[in-house]
C-alpha cells in the first residue's frame, strides 16, 4: 500500500478544522488517502486528546509564532488553513498569520493550500464599507497567496447558521416573542452555512477535485435564504414559539447600541453593522451563484430546517 498523504489542519479543535477532520475520517476513501496532522496551541486539552484517540496526530503550534508551526509542514502534501479573527479582533494580526502560513507552504512545497478566505468588502463596495476587517484581511491573504503562485484553492464559508439561534433570532421584551432583529431589510439574501457540519464536505470536494479547483474560490453555503425564509423556517420547526415570531428592522444606531449592551467594543459594532448592511447591497459573495461550488460535493449540505431541528440554543423551544 502506498504511503498516506499528510493533510495539515489548522483550527483542528474548532468548527471549520474539526469538520474537515470529521469528513476525511468518515469517508473510507479519503481516510485511506490522507493522514491528518491537526494543529492546536494546547494538545493536552480534552478535545485535542479526543482527536488523537481517533488517529489524528495533534501537534503543538501557535500561528503567531511562525517557527512553532514550521515542523508541522514537514513532509506534508496539503494544508487547510483557518484563522480566528474574533479572538483578538486584529486584522493586521490575521493578515500576518495568513502570510506566515503561505510563506511556509511556499518554502516547503505544499501541493495544495486551502485557505479559508472571504471577499474584500472595501473593494466590493467601492469604499462604502471599509470596516469589515475580518473579510478584508482574509481577502488580503488570498491576494498574497495568489501573488506567490502557491497551488491553492480558496474556501469561502457562508454566514454561519449558528449565528442565528439565540443571537439574531431570540425572545425579546416586552412580549418575549421571538424576534429576528436586523439593521437591514427582511429581503436581504444570505448564503447560510453549517460550518461545524459542512466545512469538511466542501474541503473534501476541494481535495478530490484538485486540478479543477486550483486558483478557484469555492462558496461554501447550503443556499441563499432571505431573513423572511429564516423566520418561516423557524415557524415551521417551532410552531408554538413561531406563532408570534416577527422580523424587526432597526436603525444603525439601535443595532450598535444593542451590541454595546452585549459588551461589543465600538470598532466591532461598526464592523458588524457594515457586515449586515453590505450583504443587502452588494451580496455576501458579490451576488454569485452557488452551482459551481456545489458541483464538487458528494454529500448534501445541511438545510436551515435540519439545522434548526437540532440547534442547542433552540432546545426546549416548541
Ligand atoms: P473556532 O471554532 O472558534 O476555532 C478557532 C480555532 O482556531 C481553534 O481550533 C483554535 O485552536 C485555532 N486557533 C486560534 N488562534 C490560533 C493560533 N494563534 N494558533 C493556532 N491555532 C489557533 O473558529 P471557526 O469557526 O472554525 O473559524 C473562525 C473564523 O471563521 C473567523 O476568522 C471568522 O471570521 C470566520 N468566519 C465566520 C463566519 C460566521 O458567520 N461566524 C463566517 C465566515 C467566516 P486552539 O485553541 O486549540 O489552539
Amino acid at each position: 500500500m502506498s504511503e498516506k498523504k499528510i493533510l495539515v489542519v489548522f483550527g483542528a479543535t474548532g468548527n471549520q478544522g474539526g469538520s474537515v477532520i470529521n469528513s476525511i475520517l468518515k469517508d473510507p476513501k479519503t481516510a485511506n488517502e490522507f493522514k491528518i496532522r491537526g494543529i492546536t496551541r494546547d494538545p493536552s486539552k480534552p478535545n485535542a486528546k479526543a482527536l488523537e484517540a481517533r488517529g489524528v496526530e495533534c501537534v503543538a503550534g501557535d500561528i503567531d509564532d511562525k517557527e512553532s508551526i514550521k515542523h508541522a509542514f514537514h513532509g506534508a502534501y496539503a494544508v487547510f488553513a483557518v484563522t480566528n479573527y474574533w479572538e483578538k479582533m486584529d486584522s493586521e494580526l490575521e493578515y500576518n498569520q495568513g502570510k506566515s502560513i503561505a510563506d511556509l507552504a511556499k518554502e516547503t512545497g505544499i501541493q495544495h493550500l486551502i485557505w479559508s478566505s472571504l471577499l474584500n468588502i472595501n473593494t466590493l463596495s467601492h469604499g462604502k464599507y471599509p470596516n469589515v476587517y475580518h473579510f478584508d484581511s482574509k481577502a488580503s491573504v488570498e491576494a498574497y497567496i495568489r501573488a506567490q503562485s502557491i497551488p491553492a484553492t480558496f474556501f469561502l464559508p457562508g454566514f454561519y447558521m449558528s449565528n442565528i439561534p439565540g443571537q439574531i433570532l431570540r425572545p425579546s421584551p416586552p412580549e418575549n416573542t421571538f424576534t429576528l432583529t436586523m439593521p437591514a431589510p427582511e429581503s436581504t439574501t444570505v448564503p447560510l452555512f453549517d460550518a461545524a457540519n459542512d466545512t469538511g464536505k466542501f474541503v473534501k470536494g476541494i481535495l478530490t477535485h484538485r486540478e479543477q479547483v486550483l486558483g478557484k474560490q469555492i462558496y461554501a453555503a447550503t443556499d441563499y435564504y432571505t431573513w423572511t425564509d429564516v423566520l418561516n423556517t423557524f415557524k415551521e420547526v417551532k410552531p408554538e414559539a413561531g406563532k408570534n415570531a416577527k422580523f424587526l428592522q432597526i436603525t444603525k444606531e439601535q443595532y450598535k447600541a444593542a451590541l454595546a449592551g452585549m459588551g461589543m467594543p465600538p470598532k466591532a459594532q461598526e464592523e458588524l453593522y457594515e457586515n449586515m448592511a453590505f450583504m443587502h447591497e452588494f451580496g455576501y459573495y458579490g451576488k454569485a451563484g452557488l452551482e459551481e461550488s456545489h458541483a464538487i460535493l458528494d454529500e448534501k449540505p445541511t438545510s436551515l430546517k435540519e439545522f434548526f431541528e437540532t440547534a442547542k440554543a433552540f432546545e426546549g423551544v416548541n
